[in-house]
């Protein structure tokens, strides 16, 4: 049987997210008119409507904040949410991990997504299928499911670049020259971090080292049949860098590892550096802190949710669909 992409079609979006909203349902106890409930609608306007009543704060928050949901599911109930949060919150829009999606689209300030990396963007947010049946991966040979998690760990070279540049030119535009090139170590070549500050007192009073790593959110809690923890997770792959920061440490240089996972959370080390960085841009730039801040998340969400819809894109146009 030949693979077939799946169409975006309304109804259809309904009822694959319906068994996502049935399983809220059941775990809370809330009364009828707080339910979630999209049977029926048919009317994209209504939608949104309906999901601003629905989804009010309190509940959301009580259900973002349960640890019995795994991080995906609530990410993509907040993906369900953001519809109607980011329509009527402007206070709120920014704490999201879909902030990203207010960003001022721009050329010139590489904030621009093609079409269908957008819609793909968004139908991953959501949870959505993207075939009606599992393909052979053609650089590992493997299985690419049916929502595309695959690609994200299988294919990492190019979006690890793009952040890379991000935290680089963010940090440029901040007055912290920044560099990528640094010999760390005198016996080797090895270059254990992706951008280098020659002097950051904020955070060190030696030369400091980021390293960033991505972790893929959605194949990690989906092959695991546990709720597993996005910080823990995160804390991991920070720790799995403990033996480059003692080396860097004996050679007079601050290391932090800098993880960041592809539902859009950031580790401790991460947002503390997020933190310095965006104070040195409010500083340089004259806007205010938590504009910088704001912004330089903004950029990391979007340029890694570009980055993985590209990847999503050109697997799909690899099958024969899409075009171009
Ligand atoms: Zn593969």
């Amino acid at each position: 049987m030949q693979p077939e992409i799946l169409k975006i079609d309304k109804q259809e979006i309904l009822d694959q997210l319906q068994p996502t909203i049935d399983s809220f349902n059941s775990e809370f106890d809330l009364p009828n008119e707080k339910r979630i409930n999209l049977q029926g609608l048919t009317n994209m306007k209504k939608t949104q409507k309906y999901l601003s009543e629905i989804v009010d704060k309190v509940v959301l928050d009580n259900l973002l904040s349960d640890s019995r949901f795994s991080v995906l599911d609530r990410y993509h109930l907040r993906a369900l949410a953001d519809f109607s949060v980011h329509s009527s919150d402007s206070a709120d829009q920014n704490q999201v991990t879909g902030c990203w999606l207010n960003i001022l689209p721009s050329s010139d300030l590489d904030q621009l997504m093609e079409s269908d990396e957008f819609k793909i963007s968004c139908q991953s947010r959501l949870g959505l299928d993207f075939l009606n049946q599992q393909v052979k991966c053609s650089k590992c040979r493997e299985m690419v499911d049916v929502k595309l998690h695959h690609l994200s760990p299988c294919d990492k070279s190019t979006r690890h670049h793009a952040l890379q540049k991000v935290i680089f030119n963010f940090s440029r535009d901040a007055g912290l020259n920044p560099s990528w090139e640094v010999k760390c170590f005198d016996d080797s070549k090895h270059r254990p971090g992706d951008v280098y500050f020659p002097h950051f007192p904020a955070i060190s009073d030696k030369k400091v080292a980021i390293d960033l790593t991505i972790i893929s959110g959605h194949s990690n809690f989906k092959s695991s049949g546990v709720r597993q923890n996005t910080i823990k997770n995160l804390e991991d792959a920070d720790a799995e860098k403990n033996k480059i920061r003692e080396k860097c440490l004996k050679n007079g240089i601050d290391f932090f590892p800098f993880a960041m996972d592809t539902t859009g959370h950031f580790s401790k080390p991460a947002s503390k550096l997020i933190t310095a960085i965006a104070n040195a841009y409010s500083g340089k730039k004259g806007v205010s802190f938590s504009t910088a801040k704001d912004l330089l998340k903004k950029k990391l969400l979007f340029t890694l949710a570009k980055f993985e819809a590209r990847h999503s894109a050109d697997f799909l146009r690899s099958l024969g669909f899409l075009g171009g």
